[in-house]
């Protein structure tokens, strides 16, 4: 029972030095955020120990009856949850529920249709190197010069390769998708469409995005990103997709699943229902407008910041730098050096390299999780606007990101 920091201080300072990063930096990279202590709690418990391939009530393994009644929970929360008729709380992550779901709607060669990841897909729905790329026929569909996918592309290309799965949902974009256009068009093409929620999935549970449970044939989700659980992911769909995924995901893709994060997404469901979850939610959402308007703002447009699209609806806006002198890795080094953690990101048809972009992904998931107010979120976006102009003065930055960190703890019992 030796403590980790007698057992491995290697580890431990590791560890140590992380916690203290995100206590004392502002995260802003838009798939992030802050799981819970009970969470975390969970996820850390003896349950790491079991063995359970199999379902609830139909495991290869003894002593399951514990492990059982904490993944039927988590079951019938998120069923719960979305409105879902079945669920599958195995993936150990996001692509591997992806890779679950998409050999369970379509055979290798067959054709899948998903938004270019340089227009914001994600590598699952079809990138080059990854398995769907790889074993599937993929047609890419983009977004238009205004930021927004192109439905008319969409409808055109489906009419055009008859895809076996239409996929929608995104890694970087700013905007809801018409799931009910895309499910016109699955329909008009028979096609199976299939959501990829991971990113909004936090805000579907709050009511404040459209649920795509009641259009698609199957959703995918993590349970990391928005939806503020454990590091894994999730399968959504009508119950007679049930038999299908179940043996896609084991003995398909996965043995023995991660009963302890099965645990940890059980009481993250717990926290997704409640008021305090969507009360979160709605500071989400509003942080993320208050950005945009602020890094659309004349003086920010003067320095050649602007926002794709021009807004945003959901819990993350794209920066446009392709008017300004510093490009996405420049401008994700000065927010670095101030503080503030997000991502470069490729934005359409970029003149600049993958590795460099002319782009900038940020989000407010994380800091709504730590109570960032609007007014809060005011100042944030102030201190971006001024570190991304010409002149900036480092030392006055770093002294307002502290300001706010303190404001806010993180995780206050942990740590020294
Ligand atoms: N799907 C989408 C839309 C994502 O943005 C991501 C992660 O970035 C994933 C799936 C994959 O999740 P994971 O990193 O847990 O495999």
């Amino acid at each position: 029972n030796t403590p980790l920091h007698e057992l491995d201080p290697d580890v431990a300072a590791a560890v140590d030095a992380e916690l203290h990063r995100q206590q004392s930096t502002l995260e802003m990279i838009a798939s992030e955020n802050f799981a819970p202590v009970a969470v975390m709690e969970a996820q850390g418990s003896v349950l790491t120990n079991k063995y359970a391939e199999g379902y609830p009530g139909r495991r290869y393994y003894g002593g399951c009856e514990h492990v059982d009644v904490a993944e039927q929970i988590a079951i019938e929360r998120v069923k719960d949850l979305f409105g879902a008729e079945y669920a599958n709380v195995q993936p150990h992550s996001g692509a591997s529920a992806n890779q679950a779901a998409l050999f369970a709607l379509a055979s290798p060669g067959d054709t899948i249709l998903g938004l270019d990841l340089a227009h914001g897909g994600h590598l699952t729905h079809g990138m080059r190197l990854n398995f769907s790329g790889k074993q599937f026929n993929v047609v890419a569909y983009h977004v238009d010069d205004a930021g927004l996918v192109d439905m008319a592309e969409v409808e055109r290309l489906a009419k055009e390769h008859r895809p076996k799965v239409i996929i929608a949902g995104w890694s970087a974009y700013p905007r809801q998708l018409d799931f009910a256009a895309f499910r016109r068009i699955a329909d008009e093409v028979g096609a199976y469409l299939w959501v990829d929620m991971a990113h909004f999935a936090g805000l579907v549970a709050a009511g404040l995005h459209p649920n795509p449970v009641e259009y698609a044939d199957v959703v995918t989700s993590t349970t990391h990103k928005t939806l503020g659980g454990p590091r894994g992911g999730i399968i959504l769909a009508r119950k007679d997709f049930a038999k299908k995924l179940n043996s896609s995901v084991f003995p398909g893709f996965q043995g023995g699943p991660l009963e302890h994060v099965i645990a940890a997404k059980a009481v993250s469901f717990k926290v997704a229902a409640s008021e305090e979850f969507k009360e979160r939610q709605r500071r989400t959402v509003e942080g993320a407008r208050i950005l945009a308007e602020r890094l659309t703002a004349a003086d920010a447009r003067a320095a050649g910041v602007d926002v794709l699209s021009g807004g945003t609806d959901v819990h993350l806006i794209l920066v446009d730098l392709r008017a300004s002198e510093l490009d996405g890795q420049q401008a994700e080094d000065r927010l670095h050096e101030v503080g503030i953690t997000v991502n470069r990101n490729a934005v359409p048809n970029d003149p600049r390299p993958p590795m460099v972009t002319s782009g900038l992904r940020i989000g407010t998931p994380a800091l709504a999780t730590r109570g960032f107010t609007a007014e809060d979120f005011t100042e944030v976006a102030d201190v971006i606007a001024e570190a991304l102009k010409p002149a900036y003065d480092a030392e006055a930055l770093k002294t307002r990101v502290k300001a706010l960190a303190d404001k806010h703890p993180l995780y206050p019992g942990l740590g020294k």
